[in-house]
């Protein structure tokens, strides 16, 4: 506390008067009146890369946010402070709004610009900037790079998806969640830099707010965020890790989020610390929006603070229907809390968790994607949402136990979702999630864990980035308590690449023993196949 305090104050002596001066004036004007004015970048305000996101035939969001770095104070520096910083790296006053230009090309030598624009960006959004192109070509790749004064970002790649209903015979997927900085390092990243992919879905967990000495490699900057401009910085500390900015600026992405983005655990306006709803929703709504800030995702045209839909749905030609769900912002808190700390949790028979009120989906998400999902025409339905269906309940003396937090916590939620999928023809289902740090291959069926029930889909969950997992000795019961579970293994961290087949679907586990070194190469753990028609993930 001393220290950060002492540091805190030198920073502030370093800046220069007129900065903060300025800075002052700016803080009560936010958007900004004065016309844009041009920069005089006295370092790269593209430290933070590009990236790319939402794919559709004519249409992809572009993202970068000028960042000309941070006082050393980091997470700790006051909104005063980053502003006279920016102020002082730009040339700009914090006051006024800035144009950033995009190019957008058709060939990778930049020979050929098929798109231009500008978009206007201010402090009051942390100097983000999403452009949303329209009118491109349908199921090709497009090159683009922003300009702001006289600096000039890296290069992005991306593509558009083809056109709706278009006969498509293959789609690429690399599929990514829980990347714990302090955990380890971006090797998966690196390696999905390199694919040959046509987009790399999230699932969540893309930022850690929270710390575990006990597996730290490189340490997060500043304490456990809970303010704008902290989560803001813990944002920037991730995106410039130069792996993490390859793999964006190589693909777009296709993202929903899970709990840390906010907090460990947190369920609907609930937390773990029993906060009242009004303050956890005012630290909800600073973390949602340093996500739509730093994130390739349109965050739409009003803010609307606590409230942010990110659920989605998309087509790729006639081949897949993929959904995007949100596991967090709608559900109700995990049942059977313990009194002095909320959260997920080991228990043994809850009866809460049997009424049939419970949502994990929230009752408005819900019937949107059911009513979605049953009118979609695709050869391939991929639901996309942030942890496990499958059931990890192991037996005890007294009953089963299960884990609060995961649909275990939601069965009759599970139920009404198995029900939804059960709607496709056979075999043509598959479930994606991340959240348990663990790469999984289980069988949905009607009736989970009875092999004379039906199976409704194929589940894939893939392994963390970095993040930790748990004991092999639990895990090994969970299998031997689950039959529906094909695969299951938590000690070795990456991503899982998915190859959609008219024929068949492929995944295959892309690993490294944890905690991921710098530089680390990845193998193949396993490879499941699910061909079209036929009901149930076979090992190849
Ligand atoms: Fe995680
Ligand atoms: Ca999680």
């Amino acid at each position: 506390m001393q220290r950060r305090h002492f540091i805190h104050t030198l920073s502030t002596a370093v800046l220069s008067l007129q900065a903060l001066t300025l800075a002052r004036q700016a803080f009560a004007q936010v958007p900004p009146t004065t016309p844009p004015a041009a920069p005089h970048w006295r370092s790269n305000p593209f430290a933070l890369g590009v990236a790319s996101g939402e794919p559709r035939p004519d249409a992809v969001l572009l993202w970068t946010r000028l960042y000309p770095g941070a006082p050393a104070v980091g997470e700790s520096a006051s909104r005063l402070q980053l502003w006279a910083h920016f102020q002082e790296q730009s040339g700009l006053n914090a006051q006024q709004a800035c144009v950033v230009h995009y190019d957008v090309f058709s060939d990778e030598a930049l020979r050929h610009r098929v798109k231009q624009g500008q978009v206007r960006t201010h402090a009051g959004r942390g100097w983000s900037v999403h452009a949303r192109v329209t009118g491109l070509e349908p199921n090709r790749p497009y090159w683009y790079r922003f300009r702001c004064g006289e600096a000039v970002s890296p290069v992005g790649r991306t593509r558009t998806a083809p056109a709706l209903g278009a006969a498509t015979a293959q789609m690429r997927i690399a599929l990514t969640s829980c990347q714990h900085y302090e955990q380890g390092y971006y090797a998966a990243h690196a390696e999905i830099a390199q694919q040959s992919l046509d987009v790399v879905l999230f699932a969540g967990d893309y930022i850690y707010e929270s710390s575990n000495p006990k597996y730290r490699i490189r340490p997060h900057t500043g304490g456990i965020p809970s303010t704008l401009d902290q989560y803001r910085e813990r944002h920037a500390l991730y995106k410039l890790d130069p792996d993490l900015q390859a793999c964006h600026a190589a693909h777009p992405w296709v993202c929903t989020w899970d709990d840390h983005e906010v907090e460990n655990d947190y369920a609907g306006v609930h937390n773990i610390r029993y906060q009242d709803a009004e303050s956890f929703l005012q630290r909800r709504a600073a973390a949602y929006q340093a996500y739509f800030e730093h994130m390739p995702v349109w965050p739409g045209a009003n803010d609307h603070g606590p409230h942010q839909r990110i659920h989605s749905h998309y087509q790729w030609g006639d081949l897949v229907d993929w959904w995007m769900l949100d596991c967090r912002q709608y559900r109700n808190a995990q049942p059977c809390r313990d009194p002095l700390k909320g959260g997920g949790r080991v228990v043994v028979a809850c009866d809460e968790r049997d009424d049939p009120r419970r949502t994990m989906l929230g009752s408005a998400q819900e019937q949107w994607f059911s009513d979605s999902f049953k009118a979609a025409k695709a050869h391939w339905r991929l639901v996309v949402q942030s942890t496990q269906i499958s059931s990890t309940s192991l037996p005890t003396p007294v009953g089963r136990s299960i884990f609060t937090d995961g649909w275990d916590g939601y069965p009759v939620a599970r139920q009404r979702l198995i029900h939804t999928l059960a709607q496709a023809p056979k075999g043509t289902v598959v479930t994606l999630g991340g959240d348990v740090h663990m790469n999984v291959a289980a069988d949905l069926r009607q009736v989970p864990n009875d092999p004379h029930s039906p199976i409704v889909a194929a589940e894939l969950v893939t392994t963390s980035i970095t993040s930790r997992g748990m004991g092999e000795s639990t895990l090994a019961r969970i299998r031997e308590h689950n039959p529906d579970i094909r695969h299951a293994r938590s000690d070795e961290r990456g991503y899982t690449l998915i190859d959609v087949q008219r024929e068949h679907i492929t995944a295959t586990f892309r690993a490294t023993p944890h905690p991921v070194q710098a530089g680390a190469t990845l193998s193949t753990q396993a490879q499941y196949t699910l061909r079209h028609g036929e009901p149930g993930l076979a090992r190849q």
